[in-house]
Parts: C-alpha cells; structure tokens; sequence
C-alpha cells in the first residue's frame, strides 16, 4: 500500500515528468488498477481496490493550493496522472478524473468557506466527489437546467432528477448545476456542493453499459439541504473559466490512457512476430505490422501533444481573460473532439496488428475491454454538441 497523506510537490527524480503524483499513479496502475481491470469490467463494480489506493496516496487533493495542504499540481501533472492510470484501468481513471473536475472548480470558485470546509477531507483522501449535472428530459444539454434551488430560512434545498451520476453510491459528495431559483430561467444556473449528512443520492435505475462498466453511472435522485456557501454562484463564468477547460483536458487524458495501453499491446506483438520471422530467417525485413504500428505511433503522437499542449495553454490562460474568449472555448473543445476521434482510430490499428490475439477476451493481448471503453470517448460529452458551440462561435469569432 502507497503512504497517505498529502503528495509533496515537485519531481521524485525518477524522470523528467515524475512528478510525485504521477509516480504514484504508474504504480496504482501497474500494481492495482491492472490487476483487478478485468474483474472490474466483468462485473460492472467500481473499481474499489484502484481507488482506495489513490484515495492512500493523496491524489484526491492534487489540486488544492499548497496552502490547504494540497499538492498544487498543475493540471498537465494530473493529466499525466489519468493517463497512467487509464493505461490499465479506465474506470479508475475516469473516476480520478471527474473527481479533479469537481476539485478545480471548487478551489477557483469555491467560497472560502467551503474550501476550508472540504480540504481537510480531499487531501486526507476521504472526499471522493462525483458530478450531477446531466439531468433527466436535457439529454446531454450542460448549460441549462430543470432543477432549481429552493430558498429555505438558512439555505437551499435541491431535489434533482440526475440522468447520470458517475460512481455516485461510492463518493462522499455531489456537485450539481441547478437553476439558481425556482423563478430563474434554464440557463441561470448555479452549481450545488452537496455533501452528507444533508445529502441523499438514491439510485434509480441501472447502469449496463457496452464499456466503462466500472464508472457505475447509475441515474439517481439527489436530494440535499445546502448552506449558502456551498453554493458557487454563477455556473456560466465557472463553465468557461474551469469546468469546460478541465474536463476537455482530463477527459482527454483519459481516451490518450486507453490509446496508450493499445499500442503497448500492437507493439508487443510487432515485436513478437519480428523476432518469430528473424529467427527462421536473420535477414528478414521488419513485418507489415511495423508499418501499420508506425501509422498508429503517428495517431498517438497527436493526441499526446494537443494534451499536453491544451493543458499548458490552460496553465497559461487561465488567471487571464483570454481563459473566457470563444477562441480558448473552441480550442479546449478542438482538443477533446480530436482525442476522441483519434484515440479509437489508434484502438482499431491496434487491433488489426494483433489480430484475433487482440480479439480475444482471454488473451494477454486482448483488445476487448478498451475497444468497450473507447467507444465512450465521441459520446461523454457529446462531440457534436463541442461541435456545434465551436460552429456558433465561428459565426461571432473575427479570426480562427
Ligand atoms: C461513461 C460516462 C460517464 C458519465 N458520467 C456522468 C456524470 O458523472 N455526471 C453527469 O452529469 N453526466 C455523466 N455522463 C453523461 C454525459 O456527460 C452526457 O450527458 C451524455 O453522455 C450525453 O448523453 P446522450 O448521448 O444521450 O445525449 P446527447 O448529447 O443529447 O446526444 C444524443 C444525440 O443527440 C444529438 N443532439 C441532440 N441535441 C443536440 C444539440 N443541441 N446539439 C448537438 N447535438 C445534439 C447528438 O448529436 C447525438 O446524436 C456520463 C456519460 C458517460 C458515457
């Protein structure tokens, strides 16, 4: 087991990016997230070993400010973070994710009452925070809402009807966008820091999914008492500002995991059968297959650098006011429709070059459950709501 508490800030020394945070993710990857994987995704539980590991190492308050007692990673260090777990483990991974999601937002925009409040939990990794914003009768609509606060003498009281609540019975809080009053309009939303012991998250209906069985996404009534400093006021500059840009790159990291732990299988087996050839015949050429994992390498090496290119783009934008332009927007929606349409690609080469090895449910090299997985990547998110946000932007927008 990882030693809890907080991760120190800075490189461990091992490499170039190990940053102590994503040191801890490759192992929770290699020695836990990998080896319950298939488990996880047979039976469609969450991934609770994975999770209680990095839960142990402290990862759950990465992103907290230094002077909460979090490690203030940067959002690319994360990134790396998702990516090593989603290597082995999707539904880890996203999980990590989404929970970041919901830390970002709460330490830019969060009242500092509420920080106070929740640092203590998420960096003793105790706070694993899910997300409520889909909502039953908006499909995948993120910018308005059919819930609304409700005023009481000392707060709010929300009841939301949420379509899909990622690993909602295993996290210790929710964080809802609602309609900030029972008068406003849809797109007047707010977002609700929901946590126990006011909290109830009462499933209500099942999540049987093609992939990312382990996620347990289940459609679930929240019901919840929230005092006024646990509401973040204004969702729309939140929007823009965190919760767009962190889950453009984050989501990302996740479908660059699953792309990543194809190739290592293509490459493996290239490998294989160079070897196989080369032993019968020393002056064999390299296989047709190396050419095919040279074309999938090409895929990968685009979608590890609009990664790591969005996330420094969003270290670098986002104190300022280009983080809130349309230009930014499109950019970090570029980011996650590229991703999502790439990394499958680079699942489909992967599985050409491994052949019925790649098929197979059983074998080493199977390709099964991230085939599963991946084909989430265009949907979480719609790609043609990204699609068509950049489309009416372009119609405001002077330049590209
Ligand atoms: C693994 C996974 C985990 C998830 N976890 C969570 C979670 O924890 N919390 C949460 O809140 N949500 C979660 N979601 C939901 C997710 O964020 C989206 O809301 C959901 O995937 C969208 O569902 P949809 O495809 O039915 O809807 P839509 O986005 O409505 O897409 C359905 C179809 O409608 C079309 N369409 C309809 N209207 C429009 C429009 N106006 N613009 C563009 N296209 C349109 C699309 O092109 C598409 O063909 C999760 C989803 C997945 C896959």
């Amino acid at each position: 087991m990882l030693d809890a508490g907080p991760i120190p800030s800075g490189s461990t020394g091992d490499g170039p990016d190990d940053h102590a945070l994503v040191a801890a993710a490759r192992r929770i990857g290699v020695d836990v997230a990998a080896v319950h994987a298939d488990d996880v995704d047979h039976h469609g539980r969450f991934p609770v070993e994975a999770i209680a590991a990095v839960r142990a190492a402290g990862l759950l308050g990465a992103l907290l400010p230094v002077q909460h007692g979090g490690a203030e990673a940067t959002l690319a260090e994360v990134a790396q973070a998702v990516t090593a777990l989603a290597e082995h483990c999707a539904a880890t991974a996203l999980t990590v994710a989404m929970h970041s999601i919901q830390v970002a937002c709460i330490a830019r925009h969060g009242h500092p009452v509420l920080l106070e409040r929740v640092a203590p939990g998420l960096v003793a990794g105790e706070l694993l925070l899910a997300n409520a914003n889909s909502e039953v009768g908006l499909n995948g609509e993120r910018r308005t809402s059919i819930c609304a606060l409700e005023p009481t003498a000392d707060g709010f009281r929300l009841t939301k009807q949420a379509s899909t609540v990622s690993y909602g019975e295993h996290a210790d809080g929710v964080l809802a966008t609602a309609r900030r009053h029972p008068d406003s309009p849809a797109a007047d939303q707010v977002m609700a820091v929901c946590l126990p012991p006011t909290m109830s998250l009462e499933p209500c209906g099942e999540w049987d999914t093609l992939g990312l069985r382990g996620t347990c996404s289940r459609p679930a009534l929240l019901s919840a008492t929230i005092e006024p400093e646990f509401v973040i006021d204004n969702y729309a500059d939140v929007f823009v500002q965190t919760s767009l840009p962190v889950s453009a790159i984050l989501l990302s990291s996740v479908w660059l995991g699953l792309a990543e732990g194809a190739a290592s299988r293509a490459h493996a087996a290239v490998r294989d059968q160079a070897r196989a050839a080369r032993r019968a015949d020393p002056d064999a050429p390299a296989p047709t297959s190396a050419l095919r994992l040279a074309e999938a390498t090409v895929c990968l090496h685009q979608i590890r650098s609009m990664v790591a290119h969005g996330a420094a783009e969003y270290e670098r934008c986002k104190d300022g006011p280009e983080v809130a332009t349309l230009r930014f927007a499109s950019m970090m929606d570029s980011v996650k429709i590229a991703t999502s349409t790439l990394a499958p690609d680079v699942v489909r080469r992967a599985m050409a070059i491994c052949g019925l090895a790649g098929y197979g449910n059983a074998s080493p090299r199977s390709l099964a459950r991230i085939s599963r997985d991946i084909a989430a990547a265009p949907l979480m998110v719609g790609n043609d709501r990204a699609l068509l946000a950049s489309a009416q932007a372009l119609l405001i927008r002077k330049e590209l």
